[in-house]
């Protein structure tokens, strides 16, 4: 599905199979997520190369492998994470290709995986397998919001059974926090000016919820529920006005991870709480291959269910109705997910 400008309908298009990079693999897709960030590519806000193929979440089975891989053969059932790192860096061979300064993004960078097939650098460094109990649906919706909320809970957060979890803002990236935290045994606040989204989080696991639209002050709420501030404070929506308080709302040696974007730039936060009450403060940007395994075994046997979170299954022809339809909403009420192969 290739769009030829931004903004103008994706359409079902002939185009010449991806070339495999030496060093890289071409892989059949079974499913691709369709997330909001595609939609502002599309929107023209993150600029792309025209005509473009968006879709960066997806899942499938390698077609075929470049001469230097040597972890992957033709027939794997793989997935990657949404930012791929450049396999050779000091951040790529310390682990960390979330921040490789060389990272690609198939579907922003590069065509996509809106397509029958999408071609991945660095396949030794960013594919992950995906064990066959594990649909290429529910496969395709780890890679971006999922990973990057795992990562912000257990990495960052190091969450404990316990603990009292705040999450602020209960969308995509919010709502996986929360049923990552509750299932590892924490305590989860979920906070939204959406009832539907409120709702949302308690059927994941939220034991309690805060209308933050209500008025009052959050932080004081979210202290008098946990007794003395949240150990964990997420914010998954990305504001100024969220960043500070969820700041507000942690214990002594509290942590905040920033997941939500800013689009603001740089926000001021409360540094005099953080030196008082010994706050720790960490950016969360996706999360590398090396990371997925834990993540994963945790999908196989059930302890996660990011199935939960999707909502339309479609097929690849109806890719730009599900783009256009997110100028409509801003909540999405489940993901969708293209499906092309069970
Ligand atoms: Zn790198
Ligand atoms: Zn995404």
């Amino acid at each position: 599905m290739a769009y030829s400008g931004y903004g103008v309908t994706p359409e079902l298009t002939e185009v010449a199979d991806p070339v495999c990079p030496a060093d890289g693999v071409v892989i059949a897709i079974g499913a691709t997520g369709v997330c909001r960030s595609d939609w502002h590519a599309w929107q023209g806000h993150d600029p792309v190369a025209l005509p473009h193929i968006g879709g960066h979440e997806f899942a499938g089975v390698v077609a075929a492998t470049g001469p230097e891989v040597t972890r992957w053969q033709a027939g794997d059932r793989v997935t990657v994470p949404f930012a791929c790192g450049c396999g050779q860096c000091a951040y790529c061979l310390a682990g960390d290709a979330q921040v490789c300064p060389r990272q690609t993004q198939p579907g922003f960078t590069g065509p996509g995986a809106f397509a029958e097939l999408v071609a991945v650098h660095a396949a030794d460094a960013n594919l992950v397998s995906v064990p066959s109990s594990v649909d290429f649906v529910t496969a395709a919706c780890l890679g971006c919001r999922f990973a990057t909320a795992f990562r912000a809970v257990t990495a960052h957060g190091r969450v404990r059974a316990g603990d009292w979890l705040a999450v602020h803002g209960c969308g995509g990236v919010g709502l996986s926090a929360v049923m990552i935290g509750s299932a590892l045994g924490a305590r989860v606040v979920a906070v939204d000016v959406a009832p539907a989204a409120l709702d949302a989080a308690r059927a994941l696991g939220a034991e309690v919820t805060v209308d933050a639209g209500a008025g009052g002050d959050l932080p004081a709420a979210v202290g008098e529920i946990t007794g003395d501030g949240a150990h964990v404070s997420i914010d998954a929506l990305g504001s100024a006005a969220v960043a500070a308080n969820s700041v507000r709302c942690l214990r002594r040696r509290g942590r905040h991870i920033q997941v939500g974007l800013l689009p603001e730039g740089s926000v001021p936060l409360p540094m005099d709480l953080v030196i008082a009450r010994e706050i720790e403060i960490y950016g969360s940007h996706g999360m590398a291959a090396r990371d997925y395994p834990a993540m994963m075994r945790l999908v196989a046997d059930g302890t996660l269910r990011p199935g939960l979170l999707v909502g339309d299954v479609i097929a690849l022809e109806d890719t730009g109705r599900a783009l256009a339809a997110m100028s409509e909403v801003s909540a999405t009420a489940g993901m969708t997910v293209v499906r092309l192969a069970a």
